[in-house]
């Protein structure tokens, strides 16, 4: 099944990307968790290898590679047992800077991409405020034009990569009273004067950073805007459906990796004189979590196809990131009880795996705002067609 997605190159990246990842990472994530980031310098290297632009044009430093490139480094980051390790990358390569790409002005392009897709600048994707979370159209961070640049003031939360990132593609509304039509993205500079930030401290994704940041008459130059003014909410959903198909394939990796690790310890452990994996009631709980893993896998494979194949599927990628992070949450939970106290410990990656997949039907749009997606599409029959 899988040579029907990936040919003998897609196999070749994969190994070599697991080579990297066993050298480079899996010997330090312990670390970086404890640290609390993961070093810049990792990044750089990351983005020698061009595992930062398999996506991005040659021009800007890219490797103009398909999509299934990408679908196999997101599976490999998701399979080294920490969320705060993967999502950098993932907020890199898929969340922020494609909107520089497929709407930015070729100065901007020149500016933020090839520094990027190098490794030696990092992004953010700032949406989320205090008071406007799933209601992304009622954000209030508001940046006003004044002469040949924006004064933006307002704030926001939870923000991927910020508080050791450089630059924030930030969603402000640049006319209040015009609605969905007045919101735009302005790439801001994280060092600005006028910009400050607070890093949160999280329940798990320990090796990511996360900011709350605020805008104090901030000065942007008005060539910072990507795109045209009060366009920004339409690239916005445009841009969150790759995020949420990069969400799925995240998930149904994490599961894979999960259920593979919960099997080699039920193959070890013993109780009453046998190994635990020979109790029937744990083998269908097995068999139940590799039919539903297996299926979602396939399912968002079939999203990654149409996506790349220029598809604009937002029930499809609703789907895939409801189905797949859900999953997630019951695998975590179902695989740290086959550990029975040890699950619990931090010794065992299975205690971090259930932290780390929890924000996943949390993040990129909730479970329930999936489902209201979903739902608009099924049973009032409205549709999306892409900015
Ligand atoms: C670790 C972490 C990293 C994040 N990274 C980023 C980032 O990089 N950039 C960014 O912009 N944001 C980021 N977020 C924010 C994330 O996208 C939001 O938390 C999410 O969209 C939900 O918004 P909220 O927290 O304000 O919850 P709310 O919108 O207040 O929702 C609260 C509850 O109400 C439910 N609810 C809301 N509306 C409805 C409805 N219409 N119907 C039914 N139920 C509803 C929600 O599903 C949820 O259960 C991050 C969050 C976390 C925790």
């Amino acid at each position: 099944m899988d040579a029907y997605y990936f040919n003998e190159e897609h196999q070749l990246f994969r190994q070599s990307i697991r080579d990297f990842l066993k050298k480079e990472a899996l010997p330090n994530i312990e670390q970086w968790e404890k640290e609390g980031r993961t070093p810049r310098a990792f990044w750089q290297k990351f983005g020698e290898m061009g595992y930062l632009g398999l996506n991005f044009p040659e021009k800007y430093g890219g490797l103009d590679l398909d999509f299934f490139y990408s679908v196999i480094l997101i599976e490999e980051i998701s399979k080294c047992f920490s969320g705060g390790f993967a999502i950098l990358p993932m907020v890199q390569s898929y969340m922020s800077t494609p909107y520089i790409l497929h709407h930015g002005s070729e100065a901007l392009k020149q500016k933020y991409l090839p520094d990027a897709i190098a490794g030696k600048k990092v992004a953010s994707i700032a949406i989320s405020e205090p008071g406007a979370g799933s209601d992304a159209m009622n954000i209030q961070t508001k940046a006003i034009k004044s002469g040949d640049h924006y004064v933006v003031n307002g704030s926001k939360t939870f923000i991927t990569n910020a508080y050791y990132g450089d630059f924030l593609i930030a969603v402000v509304k640049t006319d209040p009273e015009a609605g969905a039509n007045g919101i735009s993205l302005l790439v801001i500079d994280n060092k600005s004067e006028g910009v400050s930030m607070r890093k949160l401290n999280k329940l798990g994704w320990h090796c990511s950073d996360t900011a709350e940041i605020n805008f104090d008459d901030v000065k942007v130059p008005a060539e910072n805007l990507i795109g045209d003014e009060g366009m920004g909410f339409y690239y916005l959903m445009g841009g969150l459906q790759l995020e949420r198909l990069v969400a799925a394939v995240g998930a149904f990796a994490g599961c894979e990796s999960a259920l593979q690790y919960s099997l080699q310890y039920m193959s070890e452990r013993k109780a009453f004189g046998r190994s635990i994996n020979k109790f029937q009631v744990l083998r269908h709980r097995i068999a139940q979590m590799a039919s539903e893993i297996e299926a979602n896998k396939y399912f968002t494979y079939h999203c990654c196809k149409l996506h790349q194949e220029g598809a604009y599927v937002v029930k499809e990628c609703s789907m895939a990131k409801l189905l797949g992070t859900e999953l997630a949450n019951k695998v975590a939970t179902e695989c740290l009880q086959f550990f029975g106290g040890y699950g619990y410990m931090e010794d065992y990656k299975m205690a971090r795996f259930f932290r780390d997949s929890r924000i996943g039907t949390i993040g990129g749009g909730t479970s329930e705002v999936m489902r209201e997606i979903i739902a608009k599409m099924v049973i009032d029959g409205q549709e999306y067609d892409e900015a």
